[in-house]
């Protein structure tokens, strides 16, 4: 018997969107279309996953204006430049401001076509069929869209929200397991800032999920997508709560920046900024040394780093920390752990917890 697809709702008043949730969703064009209204498309993709399952939105749309545009794969492609083609391929194709964006891909793709949403002829709706573990659980969901600028990460975009999430977990099938784990970063990530029975949970199930079991999957795309929910919808802009959403971020975007990124993925980045945070909010007493294990346990069954590249010594770290978007008034903050699922955004914290912790690294 076939599941019934799960459903979140992301709660944003007139703006408020569902997240569908289940395995086979691209064959079921009833869905398709219902989550698609326009008459025209542009289904925006890349070459690594066009080829895989562009066909399926194709001929689900076969009876309506449909054009496409898969784009070079690869973070390097979320840039200014790349948005042309695609804007070109929608006026060659004289789609209107009613027209519908679908993003076919990882969090690159959706990113980048969201903000090609965001911008076309003043905004038109767009739709995020996220293909990668970690577009299920976190960038399709929440309205970011943007592109990279050689100066910085993310630095041009907009707040832009989907009409709807589609996340058809069959894609899974097809992503590389180190695409897989880098994505199970951001899992945990939830579970360890704010879901305390979850991370009770993934660790029962933490090898159901690396084997890709259907059951355990689709669990914990719904709890990640429902936690994003519920923090989107207190705080849409990150004035607040969102910023949670960044725990071992800091740390993580440093080890990005001084390795150059593309090197190290996102999600192995994180995973060693998030055992950071835990061994600093150890060192400040927050939590217990056996709850900083707990957590750093459970990254590690992940098959994810637990420790930053020791060639990164303190005064780098500082380098790429100072540029973290949290900061106020030159007050480096940080997302630390009061407890094993409850994270909290702060300064407050003795400095010495922060030097002894980026010390630590290499030994
Ligand atoms: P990605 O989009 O580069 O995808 C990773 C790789 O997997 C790519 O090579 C892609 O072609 C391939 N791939 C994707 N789906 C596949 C499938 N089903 N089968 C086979 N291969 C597949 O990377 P990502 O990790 O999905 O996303 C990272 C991006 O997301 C970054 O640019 C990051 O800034 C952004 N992001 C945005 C938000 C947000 O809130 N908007 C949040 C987190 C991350
Ligand atoms: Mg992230």
């Amino acid at each position: 018997m076939k599941d019934e697809p799960r459903r979140v709702e992301v709660a944003l008043g007139e703006r408020r969107y569902l997240i569908v949730i289940g395995r086979g969703l691209l064959d079921d064009r009833e869905l398709l279309r219902d989550c698609v209204s326009a008459d025209e498309v542009m289904a925006v993709s890349n070459e690594t996953v066009g080829p895989l399952y562009l066909e399926r939105l194709e001929s689900a749309f076969a009876a309506r204006r449909f054009a496409s545009a898969c784009l070079p794969d690869g973070e390097h492609e979320k840039r200014l430049e790349s948005m042309l083609p695609v804007f070109d391929t929608m006026l060659v194709n004289g789609l209107s401001r009613d027209c519908q964006v679908i993003a076919l891909g990882g969090g690159v793709i959706g990113d980048l076509a969201g903000f090609v949403a965001a911008t076309y002829q003043r905004g038109v709706d767009f739709v995020q069929v996220p293909t990668t573990l970690l577009a299920m659980v976190d960038s399709s969901v929440g309205g970011k869209t943007g592109v990279n600028h050689p100066r910085g990460k993310n630095m041009i975009g907009a707040f832009h929200q989907p009409r709807a999430v589609i996340a058809d977990l069959a894609v899974l099938d097809t992503l590389p397991d180190r695409e897989l784990r880098a994505g199970m970063a951001e899992v945990i990530k939830y579970a360890l800032l704010g879901d305390r029975d979850f991370l009770d949970w993934l660790e029962a199930h933490i090898d159901a999920a690396m084997a890709r079991d259907p059951a355990a999957m689709a669990f914990i795309i719904e709890r990640c997508c429902r936690n994003k929910a519920a923090i989107v919808a207190a705080d849409e802009r990150e004035s607040g709560e969102r910023a949670l959403l960044n725990l071992g971020h800091t740390f993580g975007h440093a080890i990005e920046g001084a390795r150059g990124y593309g090197d190290w993925l996102h999600g192995e980045a994180i995973a060693a900024g998030m055992c950071m945070a835990a061994r600093m909010s150890a060192r400040l007493g927050w939590i217990s040394a056996a709850q900083r294990d707990r957590a750093i346990t459970l990254v590690e069954r992940a098959g994810l780093p637990i420790r930053a590249p020791d060639d990164i010594g303190p005064a780098r770290f500082r380098e790429f920390m100072a540029r973290d978007k949290k900061n106020r008034n030159g007050e480096l903050r940080l997302v630390l752990l009061r407890n094993l699922g409850d994270a909290t955004v702060t300064a407050d914290y003795d400095p010495r917890a922060l030097e002894a912790t980026l010390e630590a690294v290499g030994h």
